[in-house]
């Protein structure tokens, strides 16, 4: 295996190799000179410096950082000359020397064949084909020298020469071994046997630069599988375990022999294609891959006793020569990634540029919402209610955000920013108290309503001093009359998750005569069961179906079986989004009790409701 690791071993072996040749090689001119035939050791010295010189130039010239694979090869391939060369110069001054008696010159010949030798089965270790070709150069010349002695004892040290060729292969074959296994286990998972993090990382750095290089195109493919947690705090982390390695079997028979897939931890793995000539082929070839893993994932997983049903969010992103950096292309796969799990799990998602900029706008909105709190960014707007007769009977609080930089942000972008970051919860505090103050003082002022609507998200429902923090409020800022009037929006969609716990918080909000009413009705997966466990008092039916009225869709429909159903289990029905007088008609007509929606007025600030009340129902 030739990975950077060993190409950083070996090009420190470079140095070695120089200083060993240099330094030792003056004794043979010294010695030479002294027994006047010290011609072919200057001759041989010079040959080693230029060979030195050429190994000192290799050693400069590698940056695992900036070379590509070709650059790459080519080096290792001109190291391994390096290595060959300044090696056999040892043999050929064994050579030269072994049958010159002056000075016993020929005992410094065997000594120094010998010490070679040693010296390449430690030093080129970390290559097999490398020491194993230069044992056999240096040891073999010298086998063939003592056994052409033609006496008894030059056959035994022949022999000799042979065992030490064995020993030193055996040496340097046990080193070979240990580094490859601790090259393997440091690049290697070892749950899976996949490549890991840091050779995948490391991987994608040499594959941008071979793309800009070859001006080439491939595929990231980040998969993630979906709801992974809940197998393994279920079944415990043997199962999950024997999942995980199931599942990287299955991924690893889907992918080509040049194709890299490694697990980048937990549940998440990562597929890396070859190089394709253009986008438009590995855009193809990893829809065709990503489509081929979500149905083999899909498949029943048998472990044990238990039958295991999973399926995987993956991400795309093609990489070529304007990619910048492996932690880029990753970031960008998980954009791609993440979004699928937005959408619902269990799909592709390419990544593109669309994305890249909703995600810099929730990046901008988190960091201004973060002080938007402290700098009074956040105002309440008031969207009145109506009843049969036209009259003002209650009204929906909005939040609306105004910030310097960002100008107006709608709810429906922020808002869901501040669920995912936990802001929600000071946010939504926040809101609560200012809009129980407007209500205390409405109500001073003469401005009475049947009902006070206030959108309550899940999040914060969930957030464990919540209905605490509800009875504290109402009981600083309101009187009871007003308590009872108070209406809770629960948005139906995001109910399915936990259905049980959502019921007990509103059970414990319900003692506290909070009113319950379900938002966006109709979008969800609502059953009549729900209905029944839940202490909700009043459906909204979602805008989107009074759009549509009178276009002949079957949203009509769904309008007229929402009212009856309302009917039978005895709640209010709040038609919102009412825009024309044809939609009101038809909600009239159909029984529906109260309506929201600019034909009547759109959310008003506090004042303008105050005035809008007392014009409407004075
Ligand atoms: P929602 O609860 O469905 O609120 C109704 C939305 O419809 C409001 O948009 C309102 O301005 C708009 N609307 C009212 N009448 C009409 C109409 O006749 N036509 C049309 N096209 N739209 C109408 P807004 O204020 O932008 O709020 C959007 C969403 O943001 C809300 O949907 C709600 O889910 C969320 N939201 C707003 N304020 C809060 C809040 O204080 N807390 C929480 N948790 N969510 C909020
Ligand atoms: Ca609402
Ligand atoms: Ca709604």
């Amino acid at each position: 295996m030739n990975t950077i690791d060993s190409y950083i071993f070996l090009r420190k072996q470079i140095l070695v190799m120089i200083g060993l040749s240099l330094i030792p090689g003056l004794g043979y001119i010294f010695l030479g000179w002294i027994n006047n035939v010290a011609a072919p050791a200057l001759i041989w010295y010079t040959l080693n410096l230029v060979v030195s010189f050429g190994g000192y130039r290799l050693y400069k010239e590698y940056h695992p950082g900036r070379m590509n694979t070709l650059e790459t090869k080519q080096w290792y391939a001109r190291v391994s000359t390096f290595f060959l060369l300044s090696f056999s110069l040892w043999t050929l001054i064994f050579v030269l020397y072994v049958t010159e008696e002056r000075g016993h010159l020929n005992y410094i010949a065997i000594f120094t064949q010998i010490g070679a030798s040693v010296v390449a089965a430690t030093i080129l270790a970390s290559d097999k084909r490398l020491f194993i070709a230069t044992l056999l150069f240096l040891l073999i010349p010298m086998a063939i020298f003592f056994a052409l002695i033609g006496e008894f004892y030059g056959y035994i040290l022949s022999i000799f020469s042979l065992v030490l060729l064995g020993v030193l292969f055996y040496a340097a074959n046990s080193s070979y071994t240990l580094l490859e296994k601790s090259r393997f286990q440091a690049t290697h998972d070892y749950l899976t046997g996949l490549f890991n993090r840091r050779y995948f990382i490391s991987f994608l750095e040499q594959k941008v630069r071979n793309l800009l290089y070859y001006e080439q195109y491939s595929f990231m493919m980040l998969l993630d599988l979906d709801h992974f947690k809940t197998i393994n705090d279920s079944l415990g982390h043997d199962i999950g375990d024997r999942l995980l390695q199931v599942v990287s079997s299955r991924i690893q028979q889907q992918i080509g022999e040049d194709e890299l897939l490694a697990r980048l931890g937990g549940d998440e793995f990562v597929i890396v294609s070859h190089e394709m000539d253009n986008r438009e082929e590995a855009l193809n070839a990893a829809m065709v891959l990503a489509k081929t893993l979500l149905s083999v994932l899909k498949e029943t997983f048998i472990i044990d006793t238990h039958h295991l049903y999973i399926s995987a969010s993956i991400g795309v992103d093609v990489i070529d020569y304007n990619s910048t950096s492996a932690h880029h292309i990753i970031k960008e796969a998980d954009i791609a990634m993440y979004e699928v799990k937005e959408q619902g799990r269990n799909g592709i998602i390419l990544f593109n540029d669309a994305l890249a900029k909703r995600v810099e706008t929730h990046l901008q909105i988190e960091r201004h919402l973060h002080i938007a709190l402290q700098n009074r960014e956040i105002s309440l707007a008031y969207q009145p209610q109506f009843n049969k007769d036209e009259k003002v009977i209650g009204c929906e609080v909005l939040a609306r955000w105004r910030n310097t930089t960002l100008g107006r942000v709608p709810p429906s972008k922020f808002i869901p920013v501040a669920e995912q970051t936990g802001l929600i919860i000071e946010l939504g505090n926040y809101i609560l108290e200012e809009s129980f103050k407007t209500f205390a003082s409405w109500s001073e002022k003469g401005v009475v309503l049947e009902q006070f609507s206030i959108n309550i998200s899940v999040r914060q429902l969930f957030h464990g001093t919540f209905v605490e923090e509800v009875e504290r409020l109402t009981q600083k800022l309101l009187t009871p009359e007003l308590i009872d009037k108070l209406v809770f929006e629960i948005t139906e969609t995001v109910l399915v998750n936990d259905i049980e716990r959502v019921v007990d918080i509103m059970q414990r909000l319900a003692h506290l005569n909070i009113n319950f009413s379900m938002d966006d009705f109709g979008t969800g997966y609502s059953s009549l069961s729900y209905l029944k466990a839940m202490p909700v008092s009043e459906l909204k039916i979602d805008q989107s179906f009074v759009a549509n009225l009178g276009k002949g869709s079957s949203d009509q429909a769904m309008i007229v079986t929402i009212l009856n159903m309302a009917k039978i289990f005895d709640l209010k029905v709040v038609a919102e989004g009412v825009e024309t007088e044809g939609q009101l008609n038809f909600l009239r007509q159909n029984n529906c009790h109260i309506f929201q929606g600019y034909y009547f007025a759109k959310p008003l600030t506090q004042i303008d409701f105050e005035h809008f009340y007392t014009s409407n129902n004075g």
